[in-house]
């Protein structure tokens, strides 16, 4: 079976070519205006782990995750000095989803960037006529297109109003390019004056300048549907590219635990949740809900990943057990089948093999929790003590030793040679 994924356009799930593809894939990254929230690695982490599956599965898979550095909330967020805070929330960002221990993306664009393409590609459609400049804004011309509204399942003649403004000719018409305003730090040359192109822009260039006008798989949150990418698809189309087959949109993060409100407040940067839960309670809690559906972001939820990483390292402390035939094949189906990492988590969960279940974590970047914890020399040094009292039944003064380990935070476990060392 080749691997099919659900798509939003086609409404139903789409079949990838074979191997080795290309599987070109975009997926929509973070607007830099402050720190970001856990629910933005969603996407991140999805793309990450699809690509590396597809890799493992014999394709050739290309992953942009693009970087939003020019958009009115970041206008908003610092007035007078928007740049600076593009800059300095890049970095953040960058740093934050790398300590997720993740493999990058293959290429992080910055709109910024790619200012020349945008506006070539602005020019060209107003050359056809989907286009049309009216005092130092450029419009797209919603009219123009028959398809308008089939990604977000809205009727063409009822699309949702959107960047109202009494000159368009339309009111569904929405901004390629924005002219410059007083309270805006940043602009640039264009044939409409100074300015700086409009979000929806910045995305169709972006995907098709790194991957080709037409590629396998757009991703991003589902909150990004409508205007963002009904809109990308309406541009890029309107030149006649091919552009996505197949619209991958993930489900939206929800914070209910009153718990985490207390603590962490209702925002919970990725910061803060690395810093508090540990990068791979947060990797195990993505891996145990359906990349398409809403996640809980509950102490629940957390509980539960933590547990099961505890259960993964715990198998590693015992003696591996061969898996019945076909347990990686199981495995691969779940993933195949809609990505559908909760069934492989649940497959993964029965597994004494060491092998098999290394291979599987590497592929979500789990591989950590494989390796054993070594103790520190003066707890290796009571618990060798313990058993030199144990090899002269001296059984108070084991399980005094016992106790002390314990209360240095170990726990120490009699095996067939030896000792183990256990974390509490
Ligand atoms: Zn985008």
């Amino acid at each position: 079976m080749s691997t099919r994924l659900y798509n939003t356009l086609s409404r139903k799930l789409d079949e990838l070519p074979d191997p080795p593809g290309p599987v070109r894939m975009y997926f929509c990254g973070p607007t830099v205006y402050d720190r970001a929230h856990v629910g933005n690695a969603r996407p991140f982490v999805v793309g990450i782990w699809l690509r590396d599956w597809l890799r493992l599965r014999g394709y050739d898979a290309t992953l942009v995750h693009n970087i939003t550095d020019i958009n009115d909330k970041i206008y908003e967020a610092a007035p007078g000095r928007s740049a600076e805070r593009a800059v300095e929330a890049t970095e953040w960002y960058l740093q934050d989803t790398g300590d997720l221990g993740l493999e990058a993306p293959d290429h992080l664009p910055k709109a910024s960037d790619y200012i020349p393409q945008i506006i070539e590609f602005i020019e060209k459609l107003i050359e056809r006529d989907y286009a049309y400049a009216v005092e130092g804004d450029v419009y797209f011309r919603v009219a123009r297109d028959p398809d308008y509204g089939r990604l977000s399942g809205q009727r063409p003649d009822q699309v949702e109003e959107q960047e109202p403004n009494p000159l368009k000719e339309d009111p569904r018409d929405f901004a390629l390019w924005k002219a410059n305003k007083p309270e805006e730090d940043t602009s640039w040359d264009s044939p409409w004056g100074r300015g700086r192109p409009g979000w929806h822009i910045e995305c169709s260039v972006m995907a098709e300048e790194l991957l080709s006008p037409v590629f396998e798989i757009h991703g991003g949150g589902l909150d990004l549907v409508f205007p963002h990418h009904e809109n990308e698809l309406a541009q890029s189309k309107a030149l006649g590219h091919g552009f996505a087959h197949i619209w991958a949109h993930n489900g939206m993060l929800e914070a209910t635990g009153e718990k985490m409100a207390k603590s962490v407040g209702n925002i919970v940067t990725l910061r803060a949740a690395i810093d508090e839960y540990g990068r791979e309670t947060i990797l195990l809690a993505f891996l145990g809900a359906h990349w398409r559906k809403p996640m809980d972001f509950s102490e629940e939820t957390r509980r539960q990943a933590q547990s099961r990483g505890d259960g993964f390292r715990e198998v590693f402390r015992n003696r591996s057990a061969p898996a019945p035939e076909g347990e990686w094949e199981r495995f691969g189906a779940a993933l195949d089948d809609d990505f559908n990492t909760p069934e492989a988590l649940a497959i993964m969960h029965g597994w004494r093999d060491h092998d098999l279940l290394r291979r599987a974590l590497d592929i979500f970047g789990l591989g950590s929790l494989a390796e054993s914890e070594a103790a520190p020399a003066e707890v290796v040094q009571l618990a060798e003590r313990r058993q030199q009292a144990r090899s002269e039944r001296d059984f108070d003064e084991a399980d005094r030793l016992r106790r002390d380990i314990a209360d240095a935070g170990w726990e120490v476990r009699d095996v067939d040679d030896g000792f183990q060392l256990v974390p509490r």
